[in-house]
Parts: C-alpha cells; structure tokens; sequence
C-alpha cells in the first residue's frame, strides 16, 4: 500500500513501524507549515528535516518514504522568492516526486501569487504537484483553486487532496489525480467506503495526512480492510490504495 500525503516530520517513530507491518510499503511526506516562516531558512530547514532526518527514521522500520517539497499557504515567509529560486535545484533529488503542499487557504492575494508561481514551474518542469484544498469555506476557496490549476498547469500533472462530499461534485469529471484523506474529525473510513462505491475507484488514491491534528497512521490499511468487508473486488483495491498513486509518481 502506498500512503500518498503524510507529514512524517510531525510524528513519533513508532508510527512508522505500525504502518509497515501494517502493510503500508511507501508514502509521500508533504512539506508544510510546521513552524511560523519568519525567514526562507525556516522552510529549508523543514526541508532538510524530512529529506535527511525523516526518510533515515522511516527506512529504519521498513516504510520508503518520498518527498514532496513546495511552500504550503500556511508557509509563506516574506522572502520567499528565496524558496521558489532554490526549488528547481532541490527537485532534482531522486525521493522528491513532486511540488507539494501547495494550494490555497484563505485565497489572499499572496496566497494566489505563490500558488500561481509554483504551478507555473511544475508546468515548466513536468513536475507533479500535490494541492491542499483547505477545512474553512472549503467549497469556495476550492472553486478559486480549479480556476487557477485550469489556467495554468497541465491536468496530468494534478493531485488535489482532501476530497470530501462537499466537494467532489467539483472534481470528479477532471483529469486530475484526487486524494481521498480519510482523518479523524475530516473523513471516516465509512465515509470513504461510501465515496468510493459511489464515484469509483480510477481516479482516487487513499492517504491519512497524518500531522499534529488528530491523525491515524493506520487510515489506508484500514479503509482497505473495510473495503474488503464490504465486498469490493481485489483490482478496485488495489487501485486506490497502491496503483494509482505508483503510476502518477512513478514510485
Ligand atoms: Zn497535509
């Protein structure tokens, strides 16, 4: 199974071991705002955290972890053409698999300037973005982030995360990859069983974005598991909780 957006920067060591052994192969742990960005120093350091620090702590208890780096809405620091400057340079490790997590929070217009600049790099270099779709006013301000990923980036190249009932109807006919973020206080594992029956399994790709908010490592094997119990066939599964993400970041 593949996990494909945690932060593994907010979570304890153990965490890891339990994923593993619960059949959790692979995830993709996203860069975001961790620490308030008063300088671009403090988003490099976070970058250096997981591409050194994380990914050491991970292996050592069996789980691969890939990286996606990119300036979260939460994260901008005054400087940050610093950041967007260094990117290309950072996107050329091997583990790093995409420009993540980007997007919108509030739609400030430095939100919008930051987002559009990132899109427009990944677009320039082919690379894959992973885009948060926020938990206050999250229909509208998603509405603003499909007018911006249509104007400026490829759809192929397209994660967008944190799909809920409230906003699928939105998305669902796109090209784009859509992450089902099944979170306590966000989406139960029923919840998801339920989308996923409804809408099918092509365009989907489960994950828990585990971070500092109430969290469950073990969200993808256990929508899994209830997908079983429910009686879905072993390729839809395999789909959602493995293929599809391997495909769209090649991993
Ligand atoms: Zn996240």
């Amino acid at each position: 199974m593949i996990d494909a957006h945690i932060h593994a920067d907010t979570r304890a060591y153990e965490d890891f071991e339990n994923m593993a052994v619960a059949g959790v192969e692979k995830a993709i742990s996203c860069a975001h705002d961790p620490l308030q960005m008063s300088t671009s120093d403090v988003l490099f350091d976070h970058f250096n955290r997981i591409l050194e620090n994380d990914t050491k702590r991970a292996a050592n208890n069996g789980l691969k972890l890939y990286v996606a780096l990119g300036i979260h809405p939460r994260s901008i620091s005054p400087d940050f053409e610093v950041v967007l400057d260094k990117l290309p340079e950072l996107l050329k490790n091997k583990i790093v698999v995409a420009i993540g997590e980007i997007g919108l929070e509030k739609a400030s217009k430095s939100e919008k300037n930051v987002f559009k600049r990132q899109l427009e790099l990944a677009q320039d270099l082919k690379r894959n973005v992973i885009v948060h779709t926020p938990r206050t006013n999250k229909r509208d301000i998603t509405k603003v982030t499909i007018a911006m990923l249509e104007e400026n980036i490829d759809p192929s190249l397209v994660q967008i995360d944190h799909i809920d009932n409230s906003i699928v109807d939105l998305v669902i006919d796109s090209e784009w990859v859509l992450g089902l973020t099944v979170q306590p206080q966000k989406m139960t594992t029923d919840k998801a069983v339920t989308m996923l029956g409804e809408y099918g399994f092509d365009k989907f790709v489960l994950d828990s974005d585990i971070s500092s908010s109430p969290s469950d490592p073990l969200s993808v094997p256990k929508t899994v598991h209830k997908l079983k119990l429910a009686g879905f066939n072993e390729r839809d599964i395999e789909m959602v909780s493995n293929k599809n993400a391997a495909d769209f970041y090649g991993i």
